[in-house]
């Protein structure tokens, strides 16, 4: 018996050449593919294809940023099975059609859409659970990853934002509010299931595929595959404590300059950022989560009001239970977790949800060192500047950095905490840029990638350090012809 897939493998003109290297080198199916052979595409899988002039067309392409709603796919392919993603892998390969992996759609440069084939991993996000071990289907989203653990009394290290999938999150790294303790997504990473460019489904672990599994922590997505699940170690979860304390703007240079000294440094279970925003009044703000109960945060929260020197106007301190805290980071405490999704009946939405997109600009730096008095004044400088806009540092740090810097992808392990410089508003792109100019002879050239940056000139070297050359040989090895490919793929 023949079945659907192989039959309209077997059936296109291309497919027995689909993996080898004359298809991929583009040099015997130039042309490209013609409306019947995308039809058959959308057959030959058990997810859909989306293709323009479909009624829900518009609402497929779009991705979290609409900066890019501009973007046209030609093809938006939600993957049901690992099977659906080689079949996209073949077509793109037979046809020389650009293909692009997505999962949340939270790329700051907007990198999980394209002009092409764009590979939706949405429908594979079932979280499952057994005996400490999660396995997560590569289009899960945060808050569904959360929820779900939640129910078995246990989480992964991840980060804030609800509708980030757990893809491009992981194989980036994966900062979180609980990373200073249990370390950042990819530390908890045991294994994955990655579909290479060559069609194959490979599981790769600290024993299998080694060095695959190595880049995956921390090299960035749409580099190496598309991933289709991942397993992770998990923690049991506990009671909480959740924090917010605002000053005055007079003292933002005391409170940074006492937050930099004492949040890198605070116990692992303490975890806290320090926001600075123009929006539109000026705010400083030191917010986060302890784990342990309120008094032991109270007392660790004192030593930082002690460095300040004045007390802040006004502070919230309150237990929590571990699932409320991760919904109240998450922007969603008043919803429910079918709310906080994006509303529609796609994969990775919900019918209930109540979250809308965002249109932003933004640019990172890791901070390696403390700011020194003239680097505070920069900084604050850069916040009053006209505008709507916001400064973010979230503490590293504890478990974070007691990994080398060269035992995954992920560099930047001695870093004290991370920077962002985020706008919604127009002007934002201006204001980043020249924010991260100003910034730059005070943190040096160090970026996370999954705060990706089209404008970096030495990205290499600035997202991966220690790690560039080890990655650009994986790449050679998994993915000679560059299927995948990024303006700044490694
Ligand atoms: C509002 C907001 C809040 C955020 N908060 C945090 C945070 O708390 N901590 C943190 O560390 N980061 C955070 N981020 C950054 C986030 O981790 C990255 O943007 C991440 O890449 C998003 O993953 P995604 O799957 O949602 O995005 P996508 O745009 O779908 O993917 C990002 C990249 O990964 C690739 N990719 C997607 N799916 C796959 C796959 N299955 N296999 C291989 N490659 C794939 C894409 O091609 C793209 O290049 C935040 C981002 C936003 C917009």
């Amino acid at each position: 018996m023949i079945d659907r897939r192989s039959f309209l493998r077997v059936s296109a003109l291309a497919g027995a050449a689909a993996f080898t290297g004359a298809a991929s080198s583009g040099a015997a199916f130039a042309a490209g593919p013609r409306p019947a052979d995308w039809s058959a595409l959308g057959r030959g899988l058990d997810g859909k294809l989306i293709r323009p002039g479909d009624a829900s067309y518009d609402k497929a392409r779009r991705v979290f940023n609409s900066a890019f709603d501009s973007v046209r796919p030609a093809g938006v392919a939600y993957c049901k099975t690992a099977a659906d993603v080689a079949e996209c892998l073949a077509f793109a390969k037979r046809y020389g059609v650009p293909v692009t992996s997505r999962s949340g759609g939270h790329s700051y440069a907007g990198w999980s859409t394209g002009s092409g084939l764009v590979i939706d991993v949405s429908p594979m996000s079932g979280v499952s659970y057994s005996g400490g071990h999660a396995t997560v289907g590569a289009g899960a989203r945060l808050v569904d990853v959360y929820a779900k653990l939640a129910a078995h009394g246990v989480s992964i290290p991840a980060g804030s934002c609800p509708t980030v999938g757990v893809a491009g999150l992981t194989l980036g790294g994966g900062l979180g509010v609980v990373s200073r303790k249990y370390g950042l997504t990819c530390d908890v990473l045991e294994s994955l299931k990655i579909v290479t460019a060559d069609g194959k489904t490979l599981t790769c672990s600290p024993t299998s595929h080694p060095d695959l599994y190595w880049a995956s922590r921390g090299g960035g997505g749409g580099n190496f595959g598309v991933a289709t699940s991942f397993t992770f170690r998990t923690h049991r979860t506990q009671p909480v404590t959740l924090f917010f304390l605002h000053w005055p703007w007079s003292k933002a240079a005391a409170v940074l300059k006492a937050w930099q000294a004492w949040a890198p440094a605070a116990p692992d279970a303490m975890w806290s950022n320090c926001h600075l925003a123009h929006d539109p009044s000026l705010d400083v703000m030191v917010g986060g989560l302890y784990l342990g109960g309120k008094s032991a945060c109270e007392n660790l929260l004192q030593k930082l009001v002690d460095r300040v020197g004045s007390g802040p106007f006004t502070r919230y301190v309150a237990p929590s239970a571990y699932d409320h805290a991760m919904m109240v980071e998450a922007g969603c405490a008043s919803l429910t977790v079918a709310q906080c999704h994006r509303p529609g009946t796609l994969p990775g939405q919900n019918p209930s949800g109540r979250l809308v997109r965002d249109s932003f600009s933004a640019k990172s730096h890791f901070a390696y060192t403390p700011l020194s008095s003239a680097g505070i004044k920069a900084l604050l400088a850069q916040v009053a500047a006209p505008g709507r806009h916001l400064v973010m540092l979230d503490a590293m740090g504890g478990a974070i950095g007691r990994v080398r810097p060269d035992a995954t992808a992920f560099p930047h392990r001695k870093a004290l905490f991370s920077v962002q410089y985020f706008s919604h508003f127009g002007g934002a792109a201006a204001w980043a840029r020249a924010a991260h100019a100003a910034m730059r002879p005070h943190f040096g050239d160090h970026a996370y990638v999954n705060y990706i940056d089209p404008e970096l000139k030495n990205w290499r070297q600035q997202y991966y350090g220690v790690n560039a050359a080890r990655l650009a040989e994986v790449k050679a090895a998994y993915d000679p012809g560059r299927l995948f490919r990024l303006p700044q793929g490694v």
